[in-house]
């Protein structure tokens, strides 16, 4: 299967199996500027959601963060109640503003000056972030590959787990994979029936303390490899950044960069549900299923007579369903 039609039938699995935290919130391709994740579980509660509601839907970008987590409880002049930014105060102030619109603190001026008071305490609204690597067809070349990067994941433990799912072949994983992947990092097979096994446990990574960032690491024993260090107070801030976008997102905001106003799109298997090209008659992926698609044919305008261009034709009602389906999650 290609890589895409596996990370989303990961993605659907975790969602319904997932064995950790009464809510796992799946979102897919979300990490740092210099690691993404396939897939991310963040682990949370009906009370942690109910705490993270008044926030609204939208994510807490950096800025609304920092806002969020430092405004007063009693009204306080903006630049003495908030600790130095690091960065220029017009920011923050455009962010209390933003803030004040989305109904999470007040403002208001005192001779000339910008006050704000908090109406919601930030929560500490999840318990866990975990990672998975979704691989397919993982053979020994392509795991070795693959553990740099999972080496990366471990040493700056800015997940609390990191999972390599790939497609199992026969009933066994192939031995070398176990030996090249780190020890730290759990493996999931997955059937083609969708029957996900666990072949390896993960080690709990330590997320809440410094991390170390590997800058080089050389393939001879002769060169030293490079390092960084990566405070706690940066992987608090990073985790929560990841954590509000998959609060955001879900896993089905893959429709957002498809195109479901094309006439050949279908959604198919209620447990995605996931995208399949009729033109093609196979499931396509995000990267084909573009503009630039040379079979790319627009809805017809009478599919969209009844309630368009309020409702629109199918391609809206698919992003509708998806939308709706994210929402039941939160
Ligand atoms: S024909 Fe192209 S644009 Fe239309 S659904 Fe298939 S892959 Fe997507």
């Amino acid at each position: 299967m290609k890589e895409f039609g596996f990370e989303l039938r990961v993605c659907a699995w975790a969602e319904r199996a997932w064995d950790g935290g009464e809510i796992p919130l799946v979102a897919r391709q979300l990490g740092t500027k210099r690691r993404r994740w396939d897939t991310v579980v963040c682990e949370t509660t009906h009370e942690g959601l109910d705490r993270r509601a008044p926030f609204g839907e939208e994510r807490l970008d950096s800025d609304l963060l920092f806002v969020a987590r430092n405004a007063p409880s009693s009204w306080a002049y903006y630049r003495e109640a908030l600790p130095d930014p690091g960065y220029p105060w017009r920011y923050v102030r455009d962010a209390i503003h933003r803030a004040a619109d989305r109904g999470f603190l007040e403002t208001r001026k005192r001779s000339g000056r910008i006050e704000l008071r908090r109406r919601y305490r930030y929560p500490e609204w999840f318990d866990r972030l975990v990672a998975i690597e979704n691989k397919p067809d993982l053979d020994a070349a392509a795991a070795r590959a693959l553990a740099d990067q999972l080496r990366h994941d471990v040493a700056l433990g800015l997940a609390d787990e990191v999972w390599v799912a790939t497609e199992s072949t026969g009933d066994s994983v192939e031995p070398a994979l176990l030996e090249a992947i780190p020890v730290e990092v759990g493996i999931l097979a997955v059937s083609e029936e969708f029957d996900v096994d666990v072949v390896w446990n993960p080690r709990t990574l330590p997320s809440t303390s410094w991390g170390t960032r590997i800058l080089e690491l050389p393939d001879d024993d002769r060169s030293a490899a490079r390092f960084e260090y990566a405070d706690a107070k940066w992987k608090r801030r990073k985790r929560l950044e990841i954590a509000e976008r998959a609060y955001e997102r879900g896993w089905r905001s893959y429709a957002e960069t498809m195109r479901p106003d094309c006439r050949q799109f279908e959604l198919r298997d209620p447990e995605g549900p996931f995208p399949y090209c009729a033109e093609k008659g196979r499931p396509q992926t995000a990267a084909e299923c573009s503009g630039r698609c040379p079979a790319f044919e627009p809805e017809p305008p009478s599919w969209r007579q009844h309630g368009w261009p309020i409702e629109g034709g199918p391609g809206s009602a698919a992003k509708r369903l998806l939308e709706a389906k994210r929402n039941r999650r939160r």
